[in-house]
């Protein structure tokens, strides 16, 4: 598996790259944005490792522990969090509950208090009207943190492929490793002893 930080400079090489191809196939700029902007987002905070204690899950700062119960839930690397589009959609849908709890939690405050807010339900339409109006930029943000995880997924694919075709290479060449051992054996070898007597001798002389 690529360190966190393999991980970001992929993110980050990447970026330029996909801001302008979005820029040359859609030739809207907000969408360039947005489809960057989720990219970003999901490669260095909203990523697949979240599933883990990783720099993802460290990047939440004092809110790291709104992530422990998706850990505890989920297996590293299991399809819920590293599956393609699942492991985007998993996110967001576990992320917006607990959106979800923290608004009821202070929409009760606030009515406790006496202040006048939306209701629930009103903030539910306000979001439905948003999502309606603003479809493209919605599916534009989704595109860029599917994208982003998906630069994680074949990142961590081809590291794993490597060391595994690496580490099947280092045992089916027996001889190669024969020759590792013999080479070794030689350097520690080479260091003569010195005894006791020949010290001695060395001094008569
Ligand atoms: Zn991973």
């Amino acid at each position: 598996m690529p360190s966190g930080r393999t991980h970001d400079r992929v993110t980050l090489w990447s970026l330029p790259i996909l801001a302008g191809s979005t820029l040359l196939v859609t030739s809207r700029a907000d969408l360039a944005f947005w489809v960057s902007s989720g990219f970003l987002v999901s490669g260095l905070i909203f990523g697949p490792d979240l599933d883990l204690y990783s720099i993802h899950y460290k990047r939440w700062g004092k809110l790291r522990w709104l992530w422990r119960p998706y850990q505890q839930a989920l297996k590293h690397r299991s399809i819920w969090s590293h599956g393609p589009i699942i492991g985007t959609i998993g996110r967001i849908i576990y992320l917006s509950l607990w959106v979800g709890l923290l608004g009821l939690f202070l929409l009760g405050i606030a009515q406790f208090i006496g202040i006048k807010t939306y209701t629930g339900q009103q903030l539910l339409v306000i979001l439905q009207q948003s999502i309606a109006k603003n479809s493209a930029i919605y599916i534009a943000l989704f595109c860029g943190l599917e994208l982003g995880a998906m630069s994680h997924y074949l990142s961590d694919w081809l590291v794993s492929t490597y060391k595994r075709f690496a580490k099947s290479k280092a045992t089916t060449t027996p001889f190669r490793n024969l020759d590792a051992r013999k080479s070794t054996l030689k350097i520690v070898s080479k260091p003569k002893k010195v005894s006791a007597k020949s010290i001695g001798k060395s001094r008569v002389k």
